[in-house]
């Protein structure tokens, strides 16, 4: 048994996460300010004799005794991360300050959860690890894209400095249950919008590209990470490189939904970068031959299921 930190444990990803590594017998401490988590995704774990949930903010140090931390926490949606841009920056490079300093001090192993964004806009498609990104620094995006790349070097430089295990994986477009309704972003938006039969909203003319993940998929890759050999640092992609066009990832929400709703273009936000797909032979090589296994239309349909029950609790 392994005694575990999540930061950013309430959240979507982070919920996925606690319940998959308390389920392996593992003791879990949950670690969150609640800024977009809520308790409702991790309420099922409560009663868990090894689960433990924490109010904090990454911002501010935190000790404990652990033997790994998983580094989860900051806002992932555009529209939350935006919000307070300054709070969102400082959620990325404090909070690797803090988990780092408590890694190096206990002797932990720590993961970094790192994103797809640290290659902006991508003049190289499909994106290698090896791609050192095409990244606005004072844009819309910055606060999240610069922030997550500063961590990046927080990690590297930790582990070359001060011989922290580190491990770090760069997150390609996830969805499935416990996003946040609200969130904002594609998958979320587009679902809610199908099953209340509202327009969905197309920022742009939808061909820009994504490869959607599905949550189990990347719980899958993130625990194999943090099992890795000895040494394996990373950044390793972690995503699925099936790659659709937003106008096809509508048109299956409307038919897996049988919605009535119809498509409404509106201006695509600043930076927005016009496709994206991972690269994922580092991953097959190093984490046991890892692959997504759960093709778009398997994930929406769970995906959908789960909105549909929130939309008629909510009523
Ligand atoms: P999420 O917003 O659902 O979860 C983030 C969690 O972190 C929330 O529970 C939030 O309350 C918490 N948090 C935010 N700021 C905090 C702070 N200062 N202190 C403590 N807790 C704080 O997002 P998610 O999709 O679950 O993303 C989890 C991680 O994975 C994030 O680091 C994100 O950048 C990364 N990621 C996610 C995706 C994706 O598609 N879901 C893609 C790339 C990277
Ligand atoms: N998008 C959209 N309508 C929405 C929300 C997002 O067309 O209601 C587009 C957005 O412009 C982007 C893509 O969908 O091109 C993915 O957006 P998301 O915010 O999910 O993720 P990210 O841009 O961070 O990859």
């Amino acid at each position: 048994m392994k005694r575990i930190l999540i930061t950013g444990g309430a959240g979507f990803v982070g919920s996925h996460l606690s319940e998959r590594l308390l389920n392996e017998g593992n003791e879990v401490i949950c670690l969150d300010n609640y800024f977009t988590g809520s308790k409702k995704n991790i309420e099922h774990l409560m009663d868990h004799h090894y689960f433990e949930l924490v109010r904090h903010d990454v911002t501010q140090p935190f000790m404990i005794e652990v033997d790994e931390i998983y580094n989860m926490a900051c806002p992932a949606s555009p529209v939350h991360y935006q919000y307070n841009p300054i709070k969102t920056i400082k959620t990325s490079v404090m909070g690797a300050i803090n988990m780092l300093g408590l890694a190096k001090r206990v002797k932990a192993k720590i993961l970094q959860a790192s994103t797809s964004e640290v290659y902006g806009d991508p003049a190289v498609h499909p994106q290698p690890e090896s791609y050192w990104g095409n990244v606005n620094p004072i844009g819309l995006r910055s606060c999240y894209d610069e922030g997550k790349r500063c961590a990046e070097t927080l990690f590297m430089d930790y582990h070359l400095q001060n011989e922290v295990d580190v491990k770090i994986i760069r997150i390609f477009n996830t969805y499935g249950p416990n996003m946040n309704p609200n969130d904002g972003r594609v998958v979320s938006n587009f679902i809610v919008q199908a099953l209340k039969g509202e327009d969905i909203t197309m920022f742009g003319d939808g061909s820009q590209t994504r490869s959607f993940q599905y949550v189990d998929d990347l719980v899958e890759g993130t625990i194999r990470m943090m099992n890795s050999r000895n040494g394996f640092t990373g950044p390793v992609n972690i995503g699925n490189p099936v790659e659709f066009t937003m106008m096809e990832l509508a048109s299956k929400v409307i038919e897996l939904t049988h919605s009535t709703s119809k498509i409404i273009h509106l201006p695509l936000p600043q930076d927005d970068p016009l496709q994206r797909k991972p690269v994922i032979d580092l991953a097959k090589k190093e984490l046991n031959g890892w692959e997504p296994k759960i093709h778009l239309e398997e994930g929406l349909v769970k995906t959908i299921g789960y909105f549909d029950n929130l939309l008629k609790e909510n009523q």
